[in-house]
């Protein structure tokens, strides 16, 4: 049996051949998901998709562009919604 650190899902598996020839599961760290469209579902420019660690070092304007519900609505759905209530104004 594997190591307990490894029997979780948290850690990617993928089967590789040793040099051996024998096939083995390795363990990997998987890579963090990017940031999406609350919206639409799009994937977000200007939010990086790094470890929180990582973020930790960055200031707060490079993690989210620095407008209204920047890093949560793409720009092409807040430009829609702020059409949309100019209209019903
Ligand atoms: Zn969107």
């Amino acid at each position: 049996m594997v190591k307990p650190m490894l029997r979780s899902h948290s850690m990617a598996r993928k089967m590789r051949t040793t040099p051996g020839h024998q096939s083995s599961i390795i363990y990997r760290r998987r890579k963090p998901s990017r940031a999406k469209c609350a919206l639409c579902g799009a994937v977000l420019g200007g939010v990086p998709a790094k470890r929180p660690a990582k973020l930790r070092r960055i200031p707060k304007t490079g993690k989210r562009p620095d407008r209204a519900y920047g890093g949560r609505v793409c720009h092409k759905c807040l430009s829609n919604s702020i059409i949309e209530i100019s209209k019903e104004l």
